[in-house]
């Protein structure tokens, strides 16, 4: 089987079409998204549609509890609780009712799936060593997959011996025994300096994974977070990447 993996979606519209364009190309199977579809970006319900419609498995977000209301909005700084407090205004309640039903973490043909980690599922930031190896530890399968970090990351066992780091577009991992913890990275607020959308094609006959980018039109999603009054923050930081 041949999976498409997105996260950190955050109401990117331009970005995910551009993404869901890609995958079409890659003769996928499945769609599993973990998590963030909402939250500084300005379009919302058209995001939540698409992935409502074509995800197998799709996990919460810490953005899209906060905006579901199951986390109080105060956890969040500045342009992220003004995000989500717009968000919570504007959604339809479809879009709620969706975001209502997910959970942050999951499985799927035997893959664990966590937004944050698997040690809190909702939060936790995996992005370095020492706390990839906790992880790798805690697992019972041999993958994993994660978002959260907005950073395409892979850490895991290759012949016993701890191996990991950011992985740039294009990098292909042949998935050994194991076990593996994978980021897809970003579709909507890529933070490792590459602006560019961010996804994962993960193929369980062969056994490999490989992080793709994908240009999109970040003008466009500039202008509908300045349309929308959002802080011109969450525009900008997507032509850097940051
Ligand atoms: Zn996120």
């Amino acid at each position: 089987m041949r999976v498409a993996v997105v996260s950190d979606i955050h109401a990117n519209l331009p970005a995910l079409e551009a993404v869901m364009a890609a995958i079409e190309s890659e003769q996928t199977n499945e769609l599993w998204c973990l998590g963030d579809l909402v939250g500084y970006g300005a379009q919302p319900d058209e995001c939540v549609a698409r992935v409502r419609d074509s995800a197998a498995v799709c996990l919460a977000g810490n953005h899209d509890l906060v905006v579901a209301g199951a986390i109080d909005m105060s956890v969040f700084a500045a342009d992220a609780g003004a995000a989500a407090r717009w968000t919570v205004e504007t959604i339809r309640p479809e879009t709620l009712e969706y975001l209502l039903t997910l959970s942050p973490s999951g499985q799927r043909d035997g893959v664990e799936l966590y937004h944050a980690s698997i040690r809190d599922p909702v939060w936790e930031y995996v992005i370095d060593d020492r706390t990839a190896q906790y992880c790798l530890e805690r697992q019972s399968s041999s993958l994993a997959l994660i978002g959260h970090s907005h950073v395409p990351l892979v850490w895991g066992y290759a012949d016993g011996r701890f191996v990991g780091g950011m992985a740039p577009g294009d990098t292909m991992l042949e998935l050994g025994e194991g076990p593996f913890l994978l980021n897809p990275g970003s579709v909507g607020q890529p933070r490792d300096g590459d602006p560019r959308a961010a996804f994962l094609i993960l193929d369980t006959t062969a056994n490999t994974a490989t992080w793709r980018r994908v240009d999109y039109d970040i003008g466009r999603a500039q202008a509908a977070i300045a349309e929308a009054g959002l802080p011109q923050r969450l525009g900008s930081r997507l032509a850097e990447g940051r």
